[in-house]
């Protein structure tokens, strides 16, 4: 009743997957592949803004508990964790790989058999975490993997600043959209993730997922689909202006879309130099936010747990197991 094959495996016996590798794999050369759009020669091994080469570089695959829980479920998101970033947020909590470039260089062949295994450990769904910067490799990956039978959905793990351009180039190959809405406000995106442009940016951006995927669909035992589940991560001092975002979400998409409101802020990395940023969210802070949350109407999504969350929390991706 519920089953809703992965879109990729569609566009894959027609065809129209291979053709979509192609067209991603000729942005390289002068790559516009996200909003910063660098037109760097990626081919020729020159780096743009997010840092990333023609090399495919990844940090972790594994079955991961720790996301919403129509994505772990029982037996865990396939998470693959993808090196660099097009953000620069200084409270990263997997900077690690996000800004310091800790991964292997694989090939694409390598990525699909990352890909399969997931699926052999029983994962629900294939989550890309950051992986705007290697789109061509990760659809050059799925092609080989979907003829050796990956059929689990794709979930499109993301900071929400995203080109519309490069989105349509997902248009039926991607289930799940898992962008965050991080500001409202474009000069806190410009301080704490040198990001221009966010609010407008990840707006349009938004807009693009819903149109494709559409509200969140899931199975008999909770577990997604397809759809668009939005993160929002409630920032100290209310930086990131939670209400704001929300309206400007309800605005565009209305209110039956999933929301996952969050509170696992810890001051790492870079976020010690800046001293609004020198502490956790606070409950109280939290609580105001999830009240904007059910003021503005949305019944769809999840909370965190405040008190469960702590520095143990924070992933070490140096170690074998990154969360132990
Ligand atoms: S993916 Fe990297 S190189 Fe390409 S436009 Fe974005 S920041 Fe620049």
């Amino acid at each position: 009743m519920y089953s809703i094959t992965a879109g990729y495996r569609q566009l894959y016996a027609t065809g129209e997957l291979a053709r979509r590798a192609e067209l991603l794999q000729d942005i390289l050369s002068c790559c516009t592949l996200c909003p910063w759009k660098c037109r760097v020669n990626r081919t020729k091994g020159e780096p743009g803004r997010c840092r990333a080469t023609a090399e495919l570089k990844v940090a972790k695959a594994l079955a991961h508990f720790g996301e919403e829980p129509a994505l772990s479920g029982t037996r865990g998101a396939g998470t693959i964790f993808f090196s660099h970033c097009h953000l620069s947020c200084c409270f990263c909590q997997n900077y690690q790989i996000s800004q310091e470039g800790f991964g292997e260089i694989i090939t694409p062949e390598g990525l699909a058999q990352k890909m399969l295994s997931l699926q052999e450990q029983g994962c629900h769904n294939i989550n890309l975490v950051s992986p705007t910067h290697y789109l061509p490799h990760i659809m050059q990956a799925l092609c080989i993997a979907a003829a050796d039978g990956l059929i689990i959905p794709l979930v499109y793990n993301s900071n929400g600043y995203e080109s519309v351009e490069t989105l349509r180039l997902l248009d039926g190959v991607v289930d799940i959209y898992l962008p965050d809405a991080k500001y409202a406000d474009d000069e806190c995106a410009q301080k704490y993730s040198r990001a221009k442009e966010y609010a407008k940016i990840n707006e349009v951006a938004l807009k693009e997922m819903y149109a494709q995927v559409g509200p969140l669909v899931m199975d008999g035992e909770g577990i997604a689909l397809k759809g668009l589940i939005i993160r929002h991560l409630v920032l100290p001092e209310n930086l990131g202006q939670t209400e704001m975002v929300l309206n400007r979400i309800k605005a565009c998409l209305g209110t039956q879309v999933h929301i996952s409101l969050m509170c696992q802020y810890q001051p790492v990395f870079q976020a010690p130099h800046h001293s609004e940023l020198q502490k956790r969210t606070s409950p109280e802070e939290y609580d105001r936010a999830i009240a904007s949350l059910i003021n503005l109407g949305f019944e769809n999504g999840w909370l965190q747990d405040y008190e469960k969350i702590d520095g143990e929390f924070l992933p070490d991706f140096q170690k074998s197991d990154a969360w132990n």
